[in-house]
């Protein structure tokens, strides 16, 4: 992923990451990975909104603002989430192999403590859905994804499941709404704690 996501708090920014020229990975069977992104988006934003969180989305539907550019792209998300003064920027991804992988994962600056308490916060919620394999924590100071570097506002990137795989495609694709709910859960416990 070089990953641009979704969501934020007290203005969470929600970043449904792709969209628009870039479709991001592909399944077996056709889907686009920026779809599925974007259903998981708009429902944690959903989910977060009930909280009494601002959120703020990078995109609410396929058309983007932005050019065909990758690095305007990204940059625009940034620029968002900074001009909207948002506290946390959540991008959200589904992973994609060659080989047989499956599970969730989340991207973080391992020296940031805001981003590693909300991630594992996250991954705990993810945990409780037992729909795949969890993968852990991994470290954009060994992997630097562009919306975590360039980001003025704390920022993650969710890798919720492979669309590689079937079995995770499938709850990914059935039960969204337990996959947002979980990342939005997670989200609110970090911060109320
Ligand atoms: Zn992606």
């Amino acid at each position: 992923p070089y990953i641009l996501g979704n969501t934020y708090q007290n203005l969470r920014k929600l970043q449904s990451a792709h969209g628009g020229y870039d479709v991001g990975a592909e399944s077996n069977y056709g889907d686009y990975e920026k779809d599925i992104n974007l259903d998981i988006a708009l429902l944690v934003g959903k989910q977060l909104k009930s909280y009494g969180y601002k959120v703020v989305y990078t995109r609410t539907s396929d058309s983007v603002s932005w050019s065909n550019d990758n690095v305007e792209d990204l940059q625009t998300r940034c620029d968002l989430a900074k001009k909207k003064n948002a506290d946390l920027f959540v991008s959200i991804h589904l992973n994609s192999s060659e080989y047989d992988a499956s599970g969730y994962e989340i991207y973080c600056d391992f020296n940031n403590k805001n981003t590693v308490k909300l991630s594992n916060s996250i991954l705990k919620q993810l945990d409780q859905l037992y729909y795949s394999t969890n993968r852990g924590l991994l470290d954009t100071n060994e992997t630097p994804l562009y919306v975590v570097a360039n980001n003025e506002v704390d920022a993650i990137l969710i890798e919720a499941g492979f669309i590689s795989d079937d079995s995770d495609l499938y709850y990914l694709k059935n039960y969204t709404n337990n996959v947002a709910t979980a990342i939005a859960k997670g989200i609110k416990k970090s911060l109320n704690e």
